[in-house]
């Protein structure tokens, strides 16, 4: 049932939003680099998942390659 704004004490707002704060995740340790990563998600820092490289880092990547 919608209740005023006014009828709802600020002790009343505190208690409701006692259950507002956000949680960290899980996070899993990288095995390619060892840096913290959301589990079944690529690693952010190494490209890596499932011990392959999926996604090349952007320092590893020539961009010279045609400009010879
Ligand atoms: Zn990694």
């Amino acid at each position: 049932m919608a209740v005023p704004k006014s009828k709802i004490t600020r002790s009343r707002g505190g208690q409701r939003r006692s259950h507002d704060a956000l949680v960290a995740g899980n996070p899993a340790e990288c095995n390619n680099c060892g840096e913290l990563k959301r589990p079944h998600h690529v690693c952010g820092a190494c490209g890596h998942y499932d011990d392959r490289e999926i996604v090349a880092k952007a320092d590893d990547i020539d961009y010279d390659e045609d400009a010879a």
